[in-house]
């Protein structure tokens, strides 16, 4: 299998880290190729903005989905789009590794998003959920989370996990084409104990074996 893991974590000593790490280990050691796009460490600009663009539609007025037709119509899209599309395109398994941050993506993720799934190249209105470019293609969430399991619970807190992932699961992954395996959830990462934290990167190996296997 190919897989492609999008790690959105400032520090690679984190637990989210940790989870990116054994993901690469794990798969690179039961034959799979695996690439990774580091966002931080790489410096992913976040922001949409005509430097996606080689060239352009309208030099007048910015409208984004239009210069993103055009690119890829052209193959107008900056280098650092490009190469991010390429892998996309490339794997049978994407790994989206990442912190729930105010219930939901860190910025830079989202930011990963708005700029690489771009309209024409990877969705438009006939082509999207059953239709969707990247149909075929698995996707797994790997969220690491403050909160406890009681807090993600019905009439916990937060509420269930299910409702808060939605606008990711169903709005951007779904809309797609992806195939979306249930997420692997590290809940309260940093407040449970060391060997809470080994039996999880152990559980994410078994989820990576049962993913991978069929
Ligand atoms: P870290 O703190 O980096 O790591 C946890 C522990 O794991 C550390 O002790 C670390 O040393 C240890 N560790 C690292 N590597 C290993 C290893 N190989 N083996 C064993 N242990 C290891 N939480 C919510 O629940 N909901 C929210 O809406 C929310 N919003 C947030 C918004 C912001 C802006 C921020 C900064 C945090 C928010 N949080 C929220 C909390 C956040 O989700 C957690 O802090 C985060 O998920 C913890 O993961 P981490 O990788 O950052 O943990």
């Amino acid at each position: 299998m190919k897989a492609f893991v999008v790690y959105a974590h400032p520090e690679p000593t984190s637990f989210n880290g940790a989870l990116r790490d054994t993901a690469v280990r794990w798969l690179t050691d039961a034959g799979h190729e695996v690439k990774v796009s580091d966002l931080y460490a790489e410096d992913f600009d976040p922001r949409a903005g005509r430097h996606d663009f080689t060239g352009n539609a309208d030099a007048n007025r910015f409208d984004y989905q239009a210069e993103q037709v055009h690119a890829t119509e052209t193959d107008g899209f900056a280098p650092t789009l490009a190469r991010e599309q390429e892998r996309l395109l490339w794997c049978d398994l994407l790994i989206l590794q990442y912190p729930l941050w105010w219930g939901g993506l860190p910025a830079i993720l989202k930011g990963w998003f708005d700029r690489v799934l771009a309209y024409k190249k990877f969705y438009d209105l006939a082509n999207r959920y059953d239709n969707g470019v990247l149909k075929g293609r698995k996707v797994i969430m790997s969220i690491t989370t403050g909160g406890t399991p009681e807090r993600f619970s019905e009439g916990g807190m937060f509420g269930e996990i299910g409702p808060i992932l939605h606008p990711v699961d169903h709005c951007i992954l779904r809309y797609v084409g992806l195939d979306i395996a249930d997420p692997f959830i590290a809940y309260a990462a940093g407040r449970v104990t060391p060997e809470e934290r080994a039996a999880l990167l152990r559980a994410w190996e078994v989820r990576l074996a049962e993913i991978t296997a069929g």
